[in-house]
């Protein structure tokens, strides 16, 4: 079989010169330039379009590729540019964009019939398992995707792109589904006790090739080769969807009545607001305008516990965002409305990539925390005491799930490394210590003070023996060297 010889098939059958370029396994840049690729390949070339200029015959010429549904068309590439215009993309301040196409089960059945044609035609020359075309998904990307991007003066970018979903029909679709069902139960007949498969595009690309159904089965269902449609493919929807962005920052809470998360109880707020709400309601607006945005940090304090220092890390996830970066002038002015809250206060504001979100969640069990405890003693505090809490050499503890905390975690013994403690009177006060304590992450502070009835064993109150209550607490520095420092 000749390349020549394909290609008057094809015609004969009605095939677009974009899907007779598929036939002859065109690639890349291929497409761009029809008139040079079919002369390289050594088949003539004609544009039936070319011969006339009055359009009516033009139009009249034309039929609806068989194999594409006119998908290739210049009509359909049109109507395609103009439906993504049509939507809201201008709000998107993003250079790229990624095409999602979701296709008919009809556009992928015709082709097939194709195959089963030329392999009636060409006999052995056309492979029974390895379609004789290049892929319409193949196709998409090397044709549809470089125009689009043309006409909207965009790049392609997978990462950080607006999606762009468009979903395609076609008039026969459900007849189409009805002949394969039938097709499906007799090439496939399901076996006892089992449930009928599900068409769909995947079983299709599966179970669907010559080697597999033969010809007369196939034929019995569908026209081979596949008759020309009435229609060309239907736009059935266009949506675009933003890039996910992510702002890292970290975050300082100065407040002692301030929850990290809403804390809602029997639906009745207990605290009108939350660290995560201070900081998502200032800087989320400036990139999307849905409420739902992701908060992350690395850990977390009580809402009577401050946390001080360089402050703690945090990330927003703001999917369906319409922009990917932000100005230094915009950071300052986000930063400066936290800050107004007088309860959190942000600083290292920056936009960062998805793969820095693992520092963050990997931060939590290895990393050491430094806390400050303001201390009650029942009595003045003694030289014996503070020697005994002056501790450089680490020792571990083993910690029960706090009471407090049970209905939201799991009852567990965990051991926990303390790492150093150093305390110091309070000159006001002898009944009052400042207790500076190095510790794992995920160690509970206030139980490791007073001890909890045993169920945190040593605690301060056992090594000091006596009974000892904390009254502030504050975190003083979490050991994660990220995001980094730029203020
Ligand atoms: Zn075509």
């Amino acid at each position: 079989m000749k390349n020549q010889e394909l290609v008057d098939y094809l015609k004969e059958c009605g095939v677009c010169l974009f899907c007779q370029l598929r036939h002859l396994k065109a690639r890349g840049e291929e497409y761009k330039n029809l008139k040079q690729s079919f002369e390289r390949l050594n088949v003539s070339y004609e544009d039936e379009s070319d011969n006339t200029s009055d359009p009516i015959i033009k139009k009249k010429r034309e039929n609806v590729c068989p194999t594409c549904l006119d998908l290739f068309s210049a009509d359909f590439k049109e109507k395609l540019i103009d439906s993504i215009l049509g939507t809201d993309i201008a709000k998107y301040e993003c250079d790229g964009i990624v095409l999602a196409i979701s296709i008919p089960i009809v556009l992928q059945l015709q082709p097939l019939a194709m195959w089963y044609a030329l392999l009636d035609k060409f006999g052995k020359d056309i492979n029974e398992e390895r379609a004789p075309d290049v892929s319409l998904k193949e196709a998409i990307k090397l044709i549809i995707n470089p125009t689009i991007c043309e006409r909207l003066k965009k790049t392609y970018d997978i990462e950080n792109g607006i999606m762009i979903n468009i979903n395609l029909g076609h008039a026969q679709e459900e007849a189409i589904l009805y002949r394969l069902r039938k097709l499906n139960n007799l090439a496939y007949p399901p076996k006892k006790g089992q449930k009928l498969e599900q068409i769909s595009r995947s079983l299709i690309e599966k179970k669907y090739n010559p080697s597999r159904v033969s010809l007369e089965l196939f034929k019995d269902a569908f026209s081979v080769p596949p008759s020309i449609p009435n229609e060309g493919l239907k736009l059935e929807s266009v949506t675009v969807y933003g890039p996910t962005t992510y702002v890292a920052g970290r975050y300082r809470k100065i407040s002692r009545k301030l929850s990290h998360t809403p804390w809602v109880l029997n639906g009745k707020r207990v605290m009108d607001d939350s660290i995560e709400e201070i900081i998502i309601r200032n800087i989320a607006p400036y990139f999307c305008d849905q409420k739902k945005v992701n908060f992350m940090s690395s850990g977390r304090e009580d809402v009577d516990v401050r946390c001080l220092g360089a402050g703690r890390p945090f990330v927003l996830e703001i999917s369906n965002a319409f922009r990917t970066t932000m100005s230094s002038q915009q950071t300052l002015k986000m930063k400066a409305n936290i800050d107004a809250s007088q309860k959190v206060s942000v600083r290292d504001l920056q936009i960062v990539k998805r793969e820095d979100l693992t520092h963050i969640k990997m931060g939590e069990e290895q990393k050491r925390k430094c806390y400050r405890a303001l201390c009650q003693l029942d009595s003045p505090a003694t030289v014996g005491i503070l020697e005994m809490l002056n501790v450089t050499k680490g020792f571990e503890i083993q910690q029960k799930t706090p009471i407090r905390v049970l209905h939201r975690r799991p009852l567990l013994t965990r051991p926990r490394s303390i790492y150093s403690l150093k305390a110091s009177v309070c000159e006001e006060n002898k009944h009052l210590l400042i207790l500076d304590v190095v510790t794992q992450a995920g160690t509970y502070i206030k139980e490791l003070v007073h001890g909890e009835f045993g169920r945190t064993t040593p605690s301060i109150a056992s090594i000091i023996g006596q009974r000892i209550d904390i009254v502030a607490l504050d975190v003083e520095e979490i050991d994660l060297d990220w995001p980094p420092s730029i203020d």
